[in-house]
């Protein structure tokens, strides 16, 4: 066996990237979350090529202060969180100070921001982990960030990707599920040129359903509004008898964070026994609020998994709320109107 060394800077940085950038869908998400952590109310998300050639988020948040820019890309650098105390108590979607430094280790980044305070804007670009420069650039408050060629410095990530047309359907299921958890913020979706979606930030997740999802399965969905205990959970469920033969409408999310969860998954298809056929599948949008010492949310940094602290309440609130909506004799009258 080779002597045991520690590994130099950039084989580390690239061991490190590979877990938080998988694809061009895992960029599209870490850089829209930014964008939300930030306060945007409107973020527009444009893809070239699946997002392989191009990606770049705008948006209208906080900015980034000049002298922050570069900080902002070193590993473990993040301005949410403080220290270990904090880990139990994320109010943000971002926490780890990982994706900015991972993303610029694997690809060409060229980021253009401005604060409300700073006078200019600023335009800084890092390519494979190495700086190349900042100069003065204009924009309104906001930060619009371009990444391209990606992987070109990592020709055996490059051979995982898939064609163009998958990755761009990857990159479109996490731009819909961000849009869907932030009915408040007005997203607009770009893909090789032509507006996929835009929703209208009004607040309303029916609106952001309409944009976002097929007319049809929008048009007749029932109403949840619920609270259970220390759980609030609200949404948009499928009617009874209206089943669908797979599970890809099911959208679930807590604390405002995109989930793949069994548990909420199996409570909601409790709640339809009985009046869906079996093989059939509810769809739905449902969201749960919770006190954030209840979840960890930090299992893994790209994937949607999380833990609960009380697993069964969770099945209870989310089963109670669907179940609520199904048997009011009336529901099927209650399916929501859209003007
Ligand atoms: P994290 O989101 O976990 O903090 P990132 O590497 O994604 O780590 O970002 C590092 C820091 O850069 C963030 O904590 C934030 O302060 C800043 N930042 C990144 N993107 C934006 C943005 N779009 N608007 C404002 N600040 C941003
Ligand atoms: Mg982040």
């Amino acid at each position: 066996m080779a002597k045991i060394h520690v590994l130099d800077k950039h084989t580390a940085e690239l061991i490190a990237a590979g877990e938080v950038v998988e694809r061009p869908s895992s960029v599209v998400k870490e850089l829209t979350e930014n964008a939300i952590d930030a306060g945007a109310t409107a973020v527009t998300v444009t893809i070239e090529r699946g997002g392989i050639s191009m990606i770049q988020i705008a948006d209208n948040g906080s900015g980034i202060e000049a002298e922050s820019i570069p900080t902002a890309f070193l590993r473990h650098a993040t301005s949410k969180i403080q220290s270990e105390d904090d880990l139990e108590n994320i109010h943000t979607l971002g926490f780890r100070g990982e994706a900015l430094a991972s993303i610029a280790s694997v690809a060409r980044v060229e980021l253009l921001t401005k604060t409300e305070q700073d006078e200019y804007a600023y335009c800084y670009r890092i390519s494979g982990g190495e700086e190349e420069g900042i100069e003065p650039g204009a924009r309104p408050q906001g930060t619009t960030i371009t990444v391209r060629d990606l992987f070109y410095n990592t020709p055996a990530r490059m051979k995982f990707l898939k064609k163009d047309a998958s990755e761009g359907n990857y990159v479109s299921d996490v731009v819909s599920q961000l849009a869907l958890s932030h009915p408040e913020i007005s997203f607009k979706f770009v893909r090789e040129g032509k507006v996929q979606f835009q929703t209208p930030g009004d607040g309303k997740l029916l609106s952001a359903a309409y944009a976002v999802l097929s007319r049809d399965f929008a048009k007749d969905l029932l109403e949840v509004g619920h609270v259970h205990g220390n759980y609030q959970i609200s949404g948009l469920v499928t009617p009874p008898k209206s089943g669908r033969a797979s599970r890809s409408m099911q959208h679930f999310f807590i604390n405002g964070r995109f989930v793949k969860n069994r548990t909420m998954m199996a409570a909601l298809e409790a709640a339809y026994k009985g009046v869906l056929m079996q093989g059939r599948f509810p769809g739905c949008v449902l969201t749960v609020t919770m006190p954030p010492q209840l979840v960890d949310v930090n299992v893994h940094p790209a994937k949607t998994e999380v833990r609960f602290a009380r697993e069964k309440e969770v099945f209870d609130a989310v089963y109670s709320a669907v179940k609520s909506v199904l048997i009011t004799p009336e529901s099927s009258s209650k399916a929501l109107a859209f003007e």
